[in-house]
């Protein structure tokens, strides 16, 4: 028997068409780097967004499911985009500006991107690119920058307000399969080519619902928050469409994502949430150490996209801002698990499961892989690589040329589980703890050494600001860690002090031998550690390491 209900499509144009109405007060503010920032409401961005979409179809012809780029920082244009590309049909790719050139230029020919709405301050990067992207036929400018970069290149150039200037602020949205490509983001590719993801309306959807929920996000039209996770780096955690369905005031960073304009906005515009990765958190703790400002405002900061380590955690608890630890991927939209405890606790009971991963909502089901293929228990100790599916989970990578493979086996396995390529433990009661990612374990001696342990622990002392352990080849052991700590200004910390501070909590055969100290970790395009790139400098005998 079939069900009786209606069978109304999820789609993002819902979502547009919600926000812009029922929560039509609400607003997105952009950091300008002037005495005031720009401030713009639902309401208005919902009718931008329509004139956009005219401008899209009527004046550069985008048509089906062409692509439009952006390469933007948080702002509300960049969200205008965001609601209006989908809703007409087309597909929204992000485009993110911290990658080399070479993969740049790579991704927009792979999506074969038809137009890029580019921020002015983004030219210098975009425009020595262009002659390289022949699907590109429009560069549309928003904000301030230098136009002078594009002059004499090929494409034809339009400037955003001008373009979308006396278009009617309405558009009959078409009606849309739920299942359609909506918006698509590229992995960060640290080995190989990087894989497009697609995610379809239904997928954006669902997973909005998740964030808005109260075993996740849980925010609501009293709360502002700070959009520090880049808008091209898996859609700012799906937070722009979430925030849109519930009214959640937005604060944009724009191009100021430096702890020093961030902790002024903070104080200034006072949000009740953030989101951003660790090494954003660290630098404003550094910051707000050093010149003190009042971060109250904050009730909750969700982190994510690399281990948090509890002494940041610790630290923020101090100043009476809560970090919720959460994981996720670009795979999987990306909101995986989030760290709230389970009820009844107090706040020391509390404090082991702040630390893990978090719990699997309804939307996302786990399982662990053991290295011959077997299923592992839900114990806490059994540790295997984690395996996920549901609503909002990518089964496949973007292609288009003959003979990619859009479904790798490292990838996906034979039952269309997504591999995350990341192992960890899950506890009895749903809690994941992850202990590395499967290409950072540290294999010594037939053990494995957890790298992210190792780091929490070194993190832990009060001289480091920042610490990252990679495995690297040994002639006894096979593998053995490689610590590389950067101190605090003025700490003094020497290896053996922090090798015997380790010890305190550290099992003996795991403490490293081999140490450096380095003015800063490598990082990726999207802020985590790339231990690629330490591997490397070790190999090539550029770091300057003591042996213990
Ligand atoms: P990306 O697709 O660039 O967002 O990278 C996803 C990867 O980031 C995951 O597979 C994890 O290895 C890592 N990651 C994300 N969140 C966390 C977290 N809370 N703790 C540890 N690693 C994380």
């Amino acid at each position: 028997m079939l069900s009786t209900m209606q069978d109304v499509p999820l789609t993002v144009t819902r979502i547009l068409t919600h926000g812009m109405t029922i929560h039509g007060k609400s607003q997105v503010t952009t950091w300008t780097g002037e005495p005031e920032p720009h401030r713009r409401s639902f309401a208005e961005i919902g009718r931008r967004a329509s004139q956009l979409a005219h401008a899209l179809r009527d004046e550069l012809g985008v048509d089906g499911d062409q692509r439009v780029a952006t390469l933007m920082w948080n702002n509300s244009e960049h969200v205008e985009a965001y609601l209006a590309i989908p809703s007409m049909g087309a597909v929204l790719h992000t485009l993110n500006l911290r990658l080399p050139a070479e993969q740049l230029v790579w991704i927009v020919n792979h999506a074969d991107d038809k137009v890029v709405l580019v921020n002015g301050s983004l030219l210098p990067l975009l425009a020595p690119l262009l002659h390289r992207l022949p699907s590109v036929e429009h560069v549309v400018v928003s904000g301030p920058g230098d136009r002078s970069a594009l002059d004499g290149v090929a494409p034809r150039v339009h400037e955003y307000e001008e373009l979308i200037a006396g278009r009617p602020v309405s558009y009959a949205w078409p009606e849309l399969d739920e299942r359609q490509a909506a918006a698509m983001c590229y992995t960060s590719g640290t080995t190989g080519d990087p894989k497009g993801v697609v995610y379809s309306h239904r997928s954006i959807y669902l997973h909005s619902m998740q964030v808005n929920m109260a075993e996740s996000m849980g925010l609501t039209d009293k709360d502002t928050t700070l959009v520090v996770v880049p808008q091209f780096h898996v859609n700012a955690w799906g937070l722009p469409h979430a925030t849109f369905m519930t009214g959640v005031n937005m604060l944009m960073p724009d191009r100021f994502l430096q702890p020093a304009p961030l902790a002024d906005m903070i104080e200034k515009e006072r949000p009740t949430h953030a989101a951003a990765v660790p090494t954003i958190w660290q630098g404003l703790l550094a910051e707000v150490t050093a010149k003190p400002r009042d971060l109250s405002s904050m009730a909750s900061v969700t982190i994510g996209g690399a281990a948090c380590p509890p002494s940041l955690m610790e630290a923020y608890d101090k100043l009476g801002v809560r970090l919720c630890h959460a994981w996720g991927m670009t795979e999987t939209s990306p909101l995986g698990t989030m760290s709230n405890p389970p009820a009844g606790l107090t706040e020391e009971q509390e404090w082991p499961y702040r630390i893990t991963q978090g719990r699997f909502p309804a939307g996302v089901e786990a399982r662990l892989t053991g290295p011959g293929g077997e299923s592992l228990p839900w114990d806490g100790e059994s540790a295997g690589e984690l395996e996920v599916r549901g609503n909002w989970i990518a089964g496949a990578y973007y292609g288009g040329a003959d003979g990619e493979d859009l479904r790798p086996e490292d990838k996906f396995s034979e039952d269309g589980w997504l591999k995350t390529g990341d192992v960890g433990v899950i506890s009895a009661d749903g809690y994941l703890t992850l202990t590395d990612r499967a290409k950072d374990v540290i294999k010594s001696g037939g053990e494995w050494i957890s790298s992210v342990g190792l780091e929490n622990a070194i993190m832990a002392h009060p001289d480091v600001a920042e610490a990252a352990v990679v495995a690297v080849p040994d002639e006894k052991w096979g593998e053995r860690p490689l610590a590389t700590v950067v101190l605090k200004e003025g700490a003094t910390a020497d290896y053996a002090a922090l090798r015997t501070f380790l010890a305190q909590s550290v099992a003996k055969w795991q403490l490293p031998e081999r140490w450096t100290i380095v003015p800063a970790v490598p990082k990726t395009s999207v802020g985590k550690f790339d231990k690629k790139v330490i591997r490397r400098q070790y190999a090539d005998g550029e770091l300057d390491v003591t042996q213990l």
